[in-house]
């Protein structure tokens, strides 16, 4: 007997929709996990010690000199998370950052979201940094915080630890530095991590600001692997969720 006309798709198209629906499910829970949550990653140091970590993504770039200026006359310390295409355009700024006793870390061999990238541009992107030749621990914070779901494996095989931020200096708006600066020290607290940029013009102001307000508040800026960061647990992975999706 020959089979009659059927309503139900052909069993590869059933096949492929159903692997379509797997790796849409599989990105979406990678995104929650890592970028949103942040299980795993390191993120804020121990609450009970007065310090804070600043962290500059994005650069170096022509901003760069008035960051450090800004830093130098308020005697702190921080963390650049650098591109690869900004390290080599700006290998000059990526030397003074290190001379001024700042760290360098690394923001991937492109600034795009995990999710935009083959499996083996993801590989060049996570193993990329500005002190491979150098002993660890290296770092790796992800464009936009994204994550696919290799980007934990491939962050361990080459040995890199990623590092999230629970503060954000939302340098990257057009609201004037006075009101960044108090949306930051209203969030702030012992062991945080800040997330700013080396590029926004209204930076350098937000920083001067910000590092006024923490000097008030007893709370040193110091280099992120000096605070130092903690794997995000589930505690604090649940307070990210709910931040994440409150705005
Ligand atoms: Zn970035």
């Amino acid at each position: 007997m020959g089979r009659g006309p059927s309503t139900t798709p052909p069993r590869r198209w059933r096949w492929l929709g159903g692997a379509l629906l797997a790796a849409g499910g599989a990105a979406l829970l990678a995104d929650l996990w890592g970028r949103a949550a942040g299980w795993g990653a390191l993120g804020p140091g121990d609450r009970r010690v007065p310090r804070v970590a600043l962290t500059f993504d994005d650069g170096p770039g022509e901003r760069t000199p008035e960051l450090l200026a800004v830093l130098a006359r308020r005697g702190a310390r921080a963390t650049f998370f650098v591109t690869a295409p900004a390290a080599a355009r700006w290998p000059e700024g990526v030397r003074a950052i290190r001379e001024a006793g700042h760290a360098v870390e690394a923001h991937g061999r492109w600034h795009l979201h995990a999710l935009r990238l083959s499996p083996w541009r993801e590989w060049a992107q996570v193993r990329w940094h500005p002190r491979a030749a150098e002993p660890g621990p290296h770092l790796y914070r992800p464009p936009y915080g994204g994550h696919s779901p290799l980007t934990r494996l491939l962050a361990r095989l080459a040995r890199r630890q990623v590092a999230l931020w629970d503060v954000e200096g939302r340098d990257w708006t057009a609201a004037p530095a006075a009101d960044l600066a108090a949306g930051v020290l209203a969030q702030v607290r012992p062991g945080s991590v800040v997330l700013l940029h080396d590029g926004p013009a209204v930076t350098p102001e937000l920083l001067d600001r910000v590092l006024a307000g923490l000097r008030e508040r007893g709370l040193t800026p110091v280099r992120l692997a000096e605070l130092p960061p903690r794997p995000i647990g589930l505690r604090e992975g649940l307070r990210r969720l709910r931040a994440s999706y409150g705005r």
